[in-house]
């Protein structure tokens, strides 16, 4: 798509306070439902084509208009002078996350009256708990994975080392660092639509592991080496690629990094069989251990989408990497027999029993309520699972092409061949279950109990 990106205007509040750096900014978090919910953020919004009447540039007047609504001034009848917001710099998100934006930043200086009451009057539909906070301790939170950043939010803060930052200096903006700990870099790979990115991962900082390298797009594997060398030149040291299962959109990459980088590839002890070209150097079972110097990642088991399927858990900061366990948006396929849906479930289940923080997903942006996802994806499949049964119960003796547009009637029919293999992932997990024969290709209805 060759859309122009959206423009907005972000404002970031700053007071004068006794703290090392001898002030604060004003910071929030974005709520549920939204892009990057439970991200930390400062306070944006979009320019609209009004904003263009006035005398100063729209971004500007956005950010005043903007400030003025959701902090309660125009309610309270108070006005702000434009010329009082500093612009510090500006940022385009990237093509992978939907729609573009690009965001021009305005620092906004408050007197101790002005600043006084704005973390209760900011509208809480947009702003979740509002805080004021030096920026040096924001970015030590950070550091140790306690909140997420997006990009222009962290550079926004590294803005602050040295006071207040001057008008327009340059963002400079590398990948997605969400948190101190791990790096994001979504890559073009070969994927099933809506997904057309594979999420790259490298967990841990100083010594760290590439997680997923999935791009078989020639531009975005030099972009991910050059993200490999720019952490070396650091003095930061890649230990290894791991796989999270042999899909093509989680290995496509592996071989240009591997001649670039001599780096070890470590698996499931199953990934091998699976798609035979790759040497596995290390073989990784549930429960082993990788060490990374500043934290203990441990490998868990969880099949289900592959036989293969593996987790990454970060104890240290009860985050979890989990491939194609769950997307952001959208489900998963069940494809048997690599597919399995009574592992599937179990899988989801353990990690749920986690209780991690955040889920970084091989797809999508990162989960940040992962109780309530792992629980909808839970329901959400015993729910289509209780309509399968019912369907087949109805039907006595049937394939599962036969059921597909009883169970799936509240889908698209373009995504009925696909949902016709986690139909019978379904039909499978009843059979074990006990509650359903299969024989030649046709299951038959074993339940006598109405249930
Ligand atoms: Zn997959």
């Amino acid at each position: 798509m060759t859309d122009s990106p959206r423009e907005s205007a972000g404002v970031v509040p700053v007071r004068r306070a006794e703290t090392d750096s001898g002030f604060q900014v004003l910071w929030t978090r974005r709520p549920e439902g939204r892009f990057l919910s439970g991200f930390r953020s400062f306070v944006i919004g979009r320019v609209e084509d009004t904003d263009a009447d006035s005398n100063d540039s729209p971004h500007r007047e956005a950010a005043r208009r903007e400030w003025c609504e959701e902090a309660g001034w125009e309610h309270a009848g108070r006005a702000l002078d434009a010329q009082r917001l500093k612009p510090i710099g500006e940022w385009t998100s990237p093509a992978w996350a939907g729609e573009v934006y690009h965001t021009r930043f305005f620092v906004l200086e408050l007197n101790e009256d002005e600043a006084a009451g704005c973390t209760e009057a900011l509208d809480p539909r947009e702003h979740d708990d509002p805080e004021w906070i030096d920026p040096a301790r924001a970015l030590e939170r950070w550091r140790r994975d306690e909140v997420l950043l997006s990009p222009p939010i962290l550079r926004v803060l590294q803005e602050f080392d040295e006071g207040i930052p001057a008008p327009e200096s340059r963002l400079e903006i590398e990948g997605f660092q969400v948190s101190g700990g791990h790096f994001m870099l979504p890559l073009r790979s070969p994927t099933l639509p809506p997904a057309e990115y594979t999420n790259c991962y490298f967990v841990g900082r100083d010594d760290f592991v590439i997680v997923d390298p999935g791009s078989d797009d020639s531009a975005d594997q030099d972009m991910l080496l050059e993200a490999v060398r720019r952490r070396k030149s650091r003095g930061h040291r890649a230990r290894a690629i791991v796989a999270t299962h042999h899909h093509r959109d989680h290995i496509a990459g592996i071989e240009h990094l591997q001649q670039a980088t001599d780096l070890e590839l470590w698996a499931h002890p199953e990934f091998d069989e699976m798609v035979g070209d790759f040497d596995v150097d290390r073989r990784l079972a549930d429960g082993d251990r990788i060490d990374l110097k500043d934290r203990d990642i441990v490998v868990l088991e969880t099949p289900g989408h592959a036989s293969d399927h593996l987790n990454l858990f970060d104890e240290t900061a009860q985050r979890a990497f989990v491939g194609d366990l769950v997307a952001t948006e959208g489900t998963i396929v069940i494809d048997p027999p690599g597919g399995h849906m009574g592992d599937y479930l179990e899988s989801l289940r353990r990690i749920r029993r986690l209780g991690c923080e955040v889920l970084f997903p091989a797809h999508g942006a990162p989960v940040t309520a992962p109780d309530d996802h792992l629980g909808y994806y839970i329901s959400h499949r015993l729910d289509r699972e209780s309509k399968v049964a019912a369907a087949l119960r109805q039907a006595g003796r049937a394939r599962a092409d036969d059921l597909v547009s009883r169970v799936y009637d509240d889908v698209d029919e373009r995504v009925w061949p696909l949902a016709v293999r986690s139909l019978t992932a379904h039909l499978i997990h009843l059979t074990e279950e006990g509650r359903a024969r299969r024989e030649d290709g046709y299951f038959e209805w074993t339940d006598s109990l109405n249930r």
